[in-house]
């Protein structure tokens, strides 16, 4: 009998405190909006950019090469795990890179609902899945997860613009960190995409001294520091704001040589870390990259780009990353 808790009953769902329930209720009670509705959004360049930029993650990174001695036993490839999934919004992503077998997993009991709908709802070949809730941050997959479904490790662990969440305390990093790499085989990679630290960090240090207000931003996006002075190595605290996407939310910042320290203790190494930016310029010429940015509705037919100027700045907020495991 599976042990999973039915996330389908979300009367189930686990009342959670402090900044946790914030962010749980925040994106618990975000509407799935429809592909049409979705184009009216004042920042749907943005949106459409951040996904291109998963897909080429996704792309690059979920495959890795299998040790000869594994290819030789003949062992099934593809096996993924999403946590902090939301409402699956990679799921096609994972089906285009043909992988056979996804676990997802988030804290938002009915976000992972509508991440099901839409795996249900794929057209075309499907691959097996498997959706639980779970606080992934202070609870080991093992909770969410039947013994069987973790048996064959993964090769793959994605986190999209959801890890920083755990960066709240060491304790919490260190379970995340524990549930990335437990299941995740030798030569398997850790992808994923978190705000940029060193960014942050500059415009926090650029404000004006005797400024009261501890922000900065443009018209679509503003990030509020919940100190000047305190720079604690987690539980470093600020509210996200981003126009039709996030009201905020509190977040904490990730530490990028502090990230790498932790990750070495579970077998993680880094292998990419690249500013948005960056990875469009690394890839907008790409044979397979640079179409998908034109059917992605990034740029247009023409090249021209689906983001005014605040979004492209926005858009750089976030890194890249992949680890490999060891
Ligand atoms: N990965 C998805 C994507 O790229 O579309 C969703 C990203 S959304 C910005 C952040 C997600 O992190 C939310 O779905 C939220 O519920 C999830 N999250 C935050 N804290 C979590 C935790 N402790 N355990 C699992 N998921 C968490």
């Amino acid at each position: 009998a599976s042990q999973e808790p039915d996330p389908v009953d979300t009367r189930a769902a686990k009342r959670h405190m402090g900044d946790v329930g914030v962010v749980v209720e925040h994106y618990n009670s975000r509407p799935e909006v429809g592909v049409v509705q979705r184009q009216d959004s004042p920042i749907i360049g943005l949106k459409n950019f951040n996904n291109w930029v998963k897909s080429v993650l996704i792309t690059r990174y979920a495959h890795p090469a299998l040790e000869t001695s594994a290819l030789s036993r003949g062992r099934a490839r593809g096996k993924v795990l999403d946590m902090g999934c939301g409402k699956g919004g990679d799921i096609t992503k994972w089906a285009k890179a043909s992988v056979k077998e996804l676990l997802a997993v988030d804290i938002a009991a009915v976000s992972v609902n509508q991440a099901r709908n839409r795996w249900e709802g794929l057209r075309g070949p499907r691959f097996d899945a498997t959706f639980a809730a779970l606080d992934c941050y202070t609870e080991p997959l093992s909770k969410a997860f039947a013994p069987a479904k973790l048996a064959q490790p993964f090769d793959v662990v994605s986190m999209q613009f959801c890890m920083h969440y755990a960066f709240e305390s060491l304790q919490k990093a260190r379970c995340m960190l524990d549930n990335v790499s437990r299941y995740l085989r030798t030569g398997g990679v850790f992808i994923g995409t978190i705000p940029n630290s060193e960014l942050l960090l500059e415009h926090l240090d650029a404000i004006p001294p005797d400024s009261r207000d501890i922000s900065f931003g443009n018209s679509i996006y503003r990030i509020t520091f919940e100190s000047r002075d305190e720079r604690p190595m987690f539980g470093q605290k600020y509210w996200f704001f981003l126009k039709d996407a996030v009201e905020n939310v509190p977040e904490y910042i990730v530490r990028w040589d502090n990230f790498v320290q932790l990750a070495a203790e579970y077998g993680l190494h880094a292998i990419y870390k690249e500013e948005f930016h960056q990875v469009f310029s690394e890839n907008q010429d790409h044979h397979e990259f640079k179409p998908l940015l034109v059917r992605m509705k990034v740029v247009d037919n023409d090249g021209a780009s689906a983001m005014d100027e605040d979004q492209w700045e926005a858009a750089n907020i976030y890194i890249a990353f992949a680890f490999e495991k060891r």
